[in-house]
């Protein structure tokens, strides 16, 4: 469920009429809305009840402070994978004591950056990471808390760019190998061994995966206090999938998940983390768009939007599909069209989608991209020399820009041009 209803005929945000935040801001945008972001949260938040947990946010999904502050104030933890997340969640006013560090290719710098500024743990993903970690903690002498990210070889059944819970994708220790490495781990002076942690996919629209790899950590755990490792944290990823299509999906609830977590994981008296993205942001965002033309194609009418693929990559990156809907409800009685709805950037993968039926749009006319508020924002570029759009983000019948629109000459000053030309 989201905060993006019609009302009077209206698409609000809220209480904000989309169109009123078109007129103010101009398109395309994204939009927020504050009220979702909290009800996803406290969705996982309350499914983990009776179990020591933290809900740590997986910041890459969309990173703007005001989205990270709203969140943190809460009661949310974040998940960040660069230095670049870690210093923005801090300046979001988030607690390194609440901050995981995750990802495949930390640098040195970046480790060192959260050592000294206070983390919760690294989330370690090989044993040349390891060595770095400890080799840093000693020179800082401090100790640095970790898990060690196990790749259960388990299958998320989810887009082949997104799956990252098979021995052939780049993450983690194959779990075959964990005991060695847990050792390795435990006679460094540098690191508190504290957990495990495994994170399998995006976007997965069925709890099997998750059960098959808990079941494996929870027999990892065993495992690793028979060798004398006081395993207590369980640190379990995030990927729990949102309906993109709404008229034909129903992927599992937060409530459904943290059921399976108490089964599968809660008769080991672990502290819990979970790393959800794309639940709590997705349904939480849209984009808005506008129709410049309508353009009559040889057997086929082009709907050609303000927005483009560097706005919001996700279809043509993933084949990912976006509710697109109209902003200003159609006079009754309107026959639906037949629409490819595509921007202006000069390549055919600038596509959102194809033959998609819509009430009749004319130039002017706004639309919306649902479930746009994850991996929208956040991926987006300037391709094309197309300005970074901005960010609003509303609360109740309050809105207010988190992130403005850089103007031409801000984006094109940022060249230099060398003194020899
Ligand atoms: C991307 C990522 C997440 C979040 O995934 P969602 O599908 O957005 O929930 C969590 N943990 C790690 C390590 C990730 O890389």
């Amino acid at each position: 469920m989201d905060h993006f209803l019609n009302k009077d005929g209206a698409l609000h945000a809220e209480d904000v009429p989309v169109a009123e935040i078109a007129a103010a801001v101009g398109t395309p945008f994204y939009v927020y809305s504050t009220a979702t972001l909290l009800r996803h949260f406290h969705l996982f938040d309350e499914a983990l009840a009776g179990m020591d947990h933290l809900v740590c946010y997986a910041m890459k999904a969309a990173s703007n402070q005001a989205i990270l502050k709203t969140l943190g104030d809460a009661g949310a933890g974040m998940d960040v994978v660069s230095g670049g997340e870690y210093l923005r969640a801090k300046a979001a006013g988030i607690l390194g004591e609440r901050i995981v560090f995750s990802g495949v290719g930390k640098t040195r710098d970046e480790i060192h950056l959260a050592l000294s500024g206070g983390i919760r743990q690294f989330n370690v993903e090989s044993e040349p990471e390891m060595e770095v970690l400890n080799a840093v903690a000693l020179e800082l002498g401090k100790v640095a808390p970790i898990t060690i990210r196990v790749n259960p070889d388990v299958d998320a059944k989810t887009h082949a760019k997104i799956a990252t819970g098979k021995s052939e994708n780049k993450f983690g220790i194959p779990i075959s190998r964990a005991i060695e490495v847990y050792a390795m781990a435990g006679a460094m002076q540098g690191l508190d061994v504290m957990g495990i942690d495994v994170h399998i996919g995006s976007q997965l629209t069925d709890l099997t995966p998750y059960e098959l790899a808990y079941q494996k950590v929870a027999e990892l755990t065993e495992e690793l206090r028979a060798q004398g490792h006081n395993i207590r944290r369980l640190d379990l990823g995030g990927g729990l999938g949102i309906p993109y299509e709404r008229s034909n999906e129903a992927p599992p609830l937060p409530s459904d998940y943290g059921a399976l977590v108490k089964r599968t994981l809660g008769h080991l008296g672990c502290e819990i983390e979970i790393e959800p993205g794309r639940l709590i942001a997705g349904n939480a965002g849209l984009m808005v768009s506008e129709v410049i033309y309508v353009k009559e194609g040889e057997d086929r009418e082009f709907l050609i939007i303000d927005g483009a693929m560097n706005d919001l990559i996700r279809p043509a990156m993933y084949d990912a599909h976006h509710d697109i809907i109209p902003v200003v409800e159609p006079a009754p009685g309107a026959e639906p069209a037949k629409y490819d709805i595509v921007g202006p950037v000069c390549e055919s993968g600038d596509t959102f989608a194809k033959h998609r039926t819509m009430t009749p749009m004319h130039a002017g006319d706004l639309v919306a991209f649902r479930s746009a508020g994850a991996y929208g924002a956040v991926m987006s570029s300037e391709y094309n020399s197309r300005p970074l759009i901005p960010e609003v983000l509303v609360k109740g019948d309050q809105f207010a820009v988190i992130r403005r629109r850089p103007t031409f000459d801000e984006m094109i000053n940022r060249d230099t041009i060398p003194e020899w030309l």
